[in-house]
């Protein structure tokens, strides 16, 4: 390559990067958080995959096959959504899930699956949650050695972990195109749903893409042309509104 041809490809700071399919644009930002949401003893997840995939063209060495593979995915990628989700809530049943060793001064975290929350009981042994250990080997928070546990913070780095780790297995492809005015820009695609996922999970995480759960029917919603205020689905709001109603008509009807 010549010198001149290499210099076409230099890209400037302030060069915006276009992240987007390879055949379109993004179209839902906020798929992974859905993707977290399925709970995989009602819906196979291997299906779910089949039908939101868009890529013809697999690039990644590794992409699951089969539903047991998919599981897999979905609990690391689920897990580290819900902890992005209880550092916003300020939940502190954060100090259950993340383990901290204070004599290596070491954090370290165990990813279950999503559902057992509820049936964990974060009262039992100084504030640690109950599991078996050997179902889910824990793993140490890296670059985490502080003098002091800090769990939302513990549980932020290895969201980042996380999202470096995914990224290097199913990693972004850069494209470079030229558009009408001749400029040159970059543009990412993913290489398959996984990078897209975990892309998407890392826009959401560093706020460059917003998103909220529905105070009604708990549905991820994305912030995007909505007011700051967004709430509920006005559906939703609507459906609350005729059952606050009935359910004072009928206590007013009560004798
Ligand atoms: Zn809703």
């Amino acid at each position: 390559m010549s010198r001149a041809a290499r210099k076409t490809f230099l890209i400037g700071d302030k060069t915006p990067v276009f992240f987007r399919f390879a055949h379109g644009p993004v179209e839902n930002p906020i798929l992974f958080a859905q993707f977290s949401d399925v709970n995989p003893m009602e819906e196979s997840l291997f299906d779910w995959a089949e039908e939101h995939r868009r890529y013809d063209v697999v690039f990644s060495p590794y992409v699951p096959k089969d539903e047991r593979e998919w599981r897999r995915e979905h609990l690391k990628l689920s897990f580290a959504v819900m902890l992005w989700e209880m550092i916003l809530k300020d939940d502190t049943r954060l100090n259950g899930i993340i383990e901290w060793n204070e004599g290596t001064k070491r954090a370290y975290v165990r990813p279950f699956p999503k559902n057992r929350l509820s049936s964990m009981d974060f009262e039992r042994g100084e504030g640690k949650i109950y599991y078996p250990h050997f179902m889910f080997p824990s793993r140490r928070i890296e670059n985490y050695r502080l003098t002091s546990f800090d769990a939302k913070t513990a549980a932020s780095l290895y969201i980042r972990e996380e999202i470096c780790r995914k990224m290097e297995c199913y990693p972004l492809a850069l494209r470079v195109e030229t558009d009408d005015m001749g400029k040159i820009r970059e543009i990412l695609e993913p290489t398959n749903l996984l990078s897209e996922m975990w892309y998407l999970f890392f826009l959401a995480f560093s706020g460059k893409v917003k998103l909220r759960r529905c105070s009604v029917c708990g549905k991820w919603e994305n912030m995007e042309g909505h007011r700051k205020t967004w709430s509920k689905h006005p559906n939703c709001a609507n459906y609350q509104r005729v059952k606050r109603a009935r359910q004072k008509k009928r206590a007013e009807e009560r004798p």
